[in-house]
Formats: C-alpha cells, structure tokens, sequence
C-alpha cells in the first residue's frame, strides 16, 4: 500500500504530542526532527522537505491557541494543512478548449503507464461527459506501442488515428483534421517514450507541441521510482511548459516521494493519480484528501464519491438501519459484499475509512476475490432460514454447509465467526461509537 511507512512514521512523531497539555518548543523539535526524517525516507526531495519543516515550526510555534484543540491536534492540523499545500491545495482539471476539440497532449518516459493512461483518460471522458475523443498514435518507433493503444481504443470503444509515416507532427495534423471531420470533442495524443530524457526526444515532443497546439501537456510519471519522477517532472517542465502531471502506480508501495515533491519542484499541479492496471484505475487527485491519507484519516471523501457512483442510496439507508436494529443477515451480506465488489478492490476501499489505513488487524486481512467466492459458496448452501437467522447454524447444519459449498468445516466456522464480529461491530459504529477504531492520533 502507498504511503504506508510513512502514515505510520508521520503518525508516531506526531502521537508523542497528542495528550500533552502544553507543547513545549523543544517538543516540536523533537516532533519537526521525526517528521523530517520520515519524509526523507520517504524519497522526498531534500529541499522540499526543508521548507516544510520550516513552515511547520513558524505555525507550530507562532499560532494563537485555538481553544477548541489541544496541542497536540493543533500540530497535527498544522501538519494536515502544509502537506496538502505542499501538493497543490485544491483538485485541478483538464483545461478546456472554447472550441473543440479540447486537445490532450502525453508525454512521458517508457513504461511509466502513458498508453495506458492515454486509454483511461479516455473512458473517464466519456463516462463523466459522454465525450467522444479521438486518441492520436504518435509512438512510431515501437509498432508495439501503436498495437497496445489500437487494443487500448477498442476496449474503450474510442477510435484511434494511426498513419504509417515517419513524421509524428504530420501525422498529428492528419489526426486532427480527422477529428475536425468527426466533430470528436477530444483529441488524445500519446507521444514517443524513451526509457530516458534525451534531447531528439524533447525536439520531436517540441514539434509536436507546435502543430498540436495542445489545451493540456499531460506528463505521465510513475509514482514508484519516487524523487526520480519530481526530477523527470522538473525537466520536462523546463521544456514543454507542461499544464500538469498523472502520477501512476500509486497502487503500488509507493514512498510518496513523487507525490509530495511534484508540486514543489514544478509549481505544476498532478490531476489525476493511476491506481490500477485496469483502465478504470484513474482517480481525480485531491490534495487535501492525499494529506488525510497520508496521515491516517483515510479517505473519506473518495470513498464517499466511489460509493455515490456506484451505490444505490436507498439500499445504503436500508442497511443502515438493518445495522442499528441488528437484524443485518447473510442475505445482506452477500448483497453488500455484491455492491462493495463493484466499488472496487477491497483492500482500497477498506484502507479509505478513517481509522482503518493503519489498523493493525487489516494488516492481517486478505481480501481477494477467491475468497468472496468461497463466501458467497458457503452462504449459498445456507437454507432461506439460516440467512435470515444465523443463529440456527449449529454444528450438524454447519457440516451441511461445508459439504455442499465443497468448504473446509473449519472455514464455514471462521466465516460465520467473522460474520458475527462484523455485524457487532457495523452496530456499534452504527450508534455512534467509533472506540477500537482510533487511527488517527489524538481521536
Ligand atoms: P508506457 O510505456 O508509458 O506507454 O507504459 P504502458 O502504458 O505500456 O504501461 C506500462 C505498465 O505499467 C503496464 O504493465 C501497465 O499495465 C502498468 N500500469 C500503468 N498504469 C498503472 C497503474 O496506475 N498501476 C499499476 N499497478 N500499473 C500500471
């Protein structure tokens, strides 16, 4: 998971301030010191990191006492607020065009996940504004690449420009005349990659640049290689003017190096991150939803959005209440576990509840899809009766169970185990109580 070093890293310098009654200047030392290092481990820049400690110790130590928070809180809310402008404060989008087409312009290093993006970029547009883009191949010098984002089109169901020609800026001329012809609301154009920045690389892009016109410079950079991606963004930046940047892989173990220092070594804003290989793996970027992630608040609001996408709101009132009374049953269940699954991976979605990203017991908690199958397996071979009132299942209906749904025994015991603990605890999350669910230091 991203980030997970340093959520914990972060959220230790700053537990040692929670519960002190007044905070000395020596303790935000100490604290400032933890929080430095965690962010170097981290891979972020080691300017960046200066200027923030900097701000966090002129907030820290000159902030009037606000009455409401103590200490403690009140240096983790300075903390919250410089890491979220250290990214940009607020989401950014895609700059439109007055006319169509809006034109989008990728670039970026090979294998960061550009093409890829390019296809992404591409359903999200027509998801949220039934859109109807053209995507350009300009990556001539790999057939494969040109193959890869032919492929890309039609699972999108989004045409794709090609030309067999040597020169990308024509056929980026071409593409768009095409698109002009189409009346196409937006143009995509993927660019070559190069494993590195080299200067024929830059030419062509520059070239590029010129014919296209582009609304959008979009850099692709993978979130995994950490400050070497800020470095990537700083250069390309100097050359192209770029309007922002995609951060990809953040599914990954990423440190957050890149995340955090893009902002600050650019001044360019990152619009949308890439959390997956599937091609609706793309998220809008919230900074301050970023900073509340990082510092173990999770990610509501994300979640809440997802959810909103995807969940019908009635139902989601019905299990409320179903929590509250207690009456939640396996059949419930399986329809949550149906309405969760489409939301996405599990494991993400758990990590975005406040309180949950860094719970030690999720640490344990493997959820792949396998085992949702097995589950469902096991509450399918329930009787009607059963579902509804779990505590039927004594230990000959239990074998029953595990033989009809081809289970272990012990499985069937270990599901209706943990059934039971989650449904407590829905009920008491349910009324209000949110005890064995501290996360965030201070709460
Ligand atoms: P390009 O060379 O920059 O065009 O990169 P590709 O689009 O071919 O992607 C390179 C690899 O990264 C592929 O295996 C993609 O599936 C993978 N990839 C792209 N974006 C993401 C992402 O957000 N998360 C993960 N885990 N993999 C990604």
């Amino acid at each position: 998971m991203a980030f997970e070093n340093l959520s914990e890293r972060l959220q230790k310098a700053l537990r040692n301030l929670t519960g002190k009654g007044k905070i000395s200047e020596e303790d935000i030392n100490k604290a400032s010191r933890e929080i430095r290092l965690a962010l170097l481990e981290a891979d972020v820049n080691f300017k960046v990191v200066k200027d923030f400690i900097k701000k966090i110790k002129q907030e820290a130590l000159g902030k009037e006492v606000q009455e409401s928070l103590n200490p403690g809180q009140q240096v983790i809310k300075i903390v919250n607020e410089e890491l979220t402008k250290m990214m940009g404060e607020e989401n950014v989008t895609l700059t439109k065009s007055k006319h169509i087409p809006t034109i989008i312009m990728m670039v970026g290093l090979q294998g960061t996940g550009k093409t890829t993006t390019v296809g992404k970029l591409a359903l999200r547009l027509k998801k949220q504004e039934h859109a109807r883009p053209l995507l350009i191949a300009g990556d001539i010098y790999r057939p494969a690449a040109i193959d890869q984002l032919k492929q890309i089109g039609e699972q999108v169901e989004v045409p794709v420009y090609t030309e067999d020609n040597q020169d990308v800026a024509e056929i980026v001329k071409h593409g768009l005349e095409e698109a002009d012809q189409h009346k196409n609301d937006y143009v995509i154009i993927d660019t070559a990659g190069r494993l590195e920045i080299d200067e024929p690389l830059m030419e062509e892009l520059e070239r590029v640049k010129a014919v296209a016109q582009p609304d959008n410079i979009l850099l692709v950079v993978d979130a995994m290689t950490g400050q070497v991606a800020a470095e990537v963004a700083k250069t390309f930046n100097e050359r192209l003017d770029i309007t922002g940047v995609i951060l990809t892989k953040l599914d990954g173990d990423t440190r957050g190096g890149a995340a955090l220092s893009i902002r600050a070594m650019t001044g360019k804003p990152i619009l949308f991150t890439g959390e997956g290989e599937k091609l609706t793996d793309l998220e809008p970027f919230h900074p301050d939803r970023m900073a509340s992630r990082i510092l173990g608040m999770g990610d509501m609001l994300t979640l809440i959005e997802r959810a909103q996408q995807d969940y019908d709101a009635k139902e989601a009132q019905k299990v409320a209440e179903k929590m509250r009374e207690n009456t939640f049953d396996f059949n419930d269940f399986i329809d949550q576990l149906e309405q969760v699954q489409k939301m996405g991976p599990l494991d993400q979605i758990m990590k975005m509840i406040p309180g949950m990203a860094n719970n030690p017991q999720l640490k344990n908690l493997n959820v792949d899809e396998a085992q949702i199958a097995h589950t469902k397996a096991i509450v399918y071979s329930m009787t009607p009766a059963e579902r509804e009132d779990p505590e039927l299942l004594n230990p000959s209906r239990r074998r029953r169970i595990a033989a009809g749904s081809g289970r272990p025994v012990v499985e069937v015991n270990r599901m209706i185990k943990q059934f039971k603990q989650a449904r407590d605890l829905m009920n008491q999350v349910s009324k209000g109580n949110m005890k064995g669910l501290s996360g965030l230091p201070g709460m």
